[in-house]
This record gives C-alpha cells, sequence and structure tokens, in this order.
C-alpha cells in the first residue's frame, strides 16, 4: 500500500509573517511529496527484489527508505507541530511535557536555549529535534543530519524544526538563526504535549 501526501492542517498563508505562504506551498507541495514518491518508490524496488530474489541492490534501497521515510515522517511531525501565531501557535508547554522539560533540562528556557543552539548549528541540512527515548526515560535534543542521521533510534520525536535551506531560505536567506528564533512563535505545544502523552514510557 503506496504512502501518500497528507494535507496541511491549516492554509498555506496561517503561519504568516513567520514562515511565508509561498515556502510553505514549495515545502509541502514539492520537496515533502518527494520523499512521499521516494519513499514509495524504494519499497517498490524491495518488493521486486522480494519477487526476483536478486538483493544486489538492497543495500541501495534500504539507504532510500531511510532517508525518504524520515523525510516523509519528519514532515509530517513537523507540520503538526506548528500553528498560526495566537491561535495555537508560541507560548510555551504545559502540563507533564513541561514537568519533564524542566526535569531533563533544568528550565523551558534552558530548554529554548539548547534546542535552538543544536538546529541553528546543524552542518548542511538537518532538523533541531527534542525527541523522548523510553530506554533513557529522557527527553533529549538533537540537531539531526538529512532526516535520519545523529539520533538515538527508539527515540519518539516530540518537536521538530526542518533546518533544510527549502525551510525558510525565500524568507531568511542565510540567515537561519533569525527563522529558528521566529520559529518559536507558531510551535503548537497542545500537538507536542499529546505526542509525549503518546510516547511508551516503559
Ligand atoms: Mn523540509
Amino acid at each position: 500500500m503506496a504512502y501518500e501526501l497528507p494535507p496541511l492542517p491549516y492554509d498555506y498563508s496561517a503561519l504568516e509573517p513567520f514562515i511565508d505562504e509561498q515556502t510553505m506551498r514549495l515545502h509541502h507541495d514539492i520537496h515533502h511529496k518527494g520523499y512521499v514518491t521516494g519513499l514509495n518508490t524504494a519499497l517498490d524496488k524491495l518488493a521486486q527484489s522480494r519477487e526476483s530474489g536478486d538483493f544486489g541492490l538492497v543495500q541501495h534501497y534500504e539507504r532510500l527508505v531511510a532517508f525518504h521515510g524520515a523525510g516523509h515522517f519528519n514532515h509530517v511531525v513537523f507540520w503538526e507541530n506548528m500553528a498560526p501565531a495566537g491561535s495555537g501557535g508560541g507560548g510555551s508547554p504545559t502540563s507533564d511535557l513541561a514537568t519533564q522539560i524542566d526535569k531533563d533540562f533544568g528550565s523551558f528556557e534552558k530548554f529554548k536555549a539548547q534546542f535552538g543552539a543544536a538546529a541553528k548549528a546543524v552542518e548542511g541540512s538537518g532538523w533541531g529535534i527534542l525527541a523522548w527515548n523510553s530506554a533513557a526515560g529522557a527527553l533529549f535534543t538533537f540537531g539531526a543530519m538529512n532526516h535520519q542521521n545523529q539520533t538515538v533510534p527508539g527515540s519518539v520525536p516530540v518537536l521538530m524544526c526542518d533546518v533544510w535551506e527549502h525551510a525558510y531560505y525565500l524568507k531568511y536567506q542565510n540567515k537561519r538563526a533569525d527563522y529558528v528564533d521566529n520559529w518559536w512563535n507558531i510551535v503548537n505545544w497542545e500537538d507536542a504535549g499529546k505526542r509525549f502523552e503518546a510516547a511508551p514510557k516503559a
């Protein structure tokens, strides 16, 4: 069964002025769709390999599944992690996520500083990530490379900030730090809190 591109949970212009409409259209309709197509193509190739018994390119296709699969699922989290400023976006976390952030980072302000620094410091394309790891019983921040590198496997994403240039370059050009600093105005903490609550706590 093929994966499909889900619609945005708001209008393309809903995150203005922090993320502009044109960026959202290109980012969702072209870039995110490309990952969905890439994932489906790679999975089709693996299905063909199982039929033929020829796994000569299995390493290649598994790499594509990791890249495009992470690209697809990361963007689903990213879109839902945001909401219009003042209408679900901005502010600070509440309930259990707020408590866990205080426990693992010292305070919300210290968490923001660490997450923002990690996102800004990504070399090339990647993501700033807040994730829960049940084995550790703790929240971690990561500055992930591409879509899938430099995280602890098993970590459940709670909050993800896309810092690929396609996420901000039309409006912010080379000023990734300004984009990341502005991004807090459209963070949907209710969605992040739900992701934390749903993550296995074993
Ligand atoms: Mn992206």
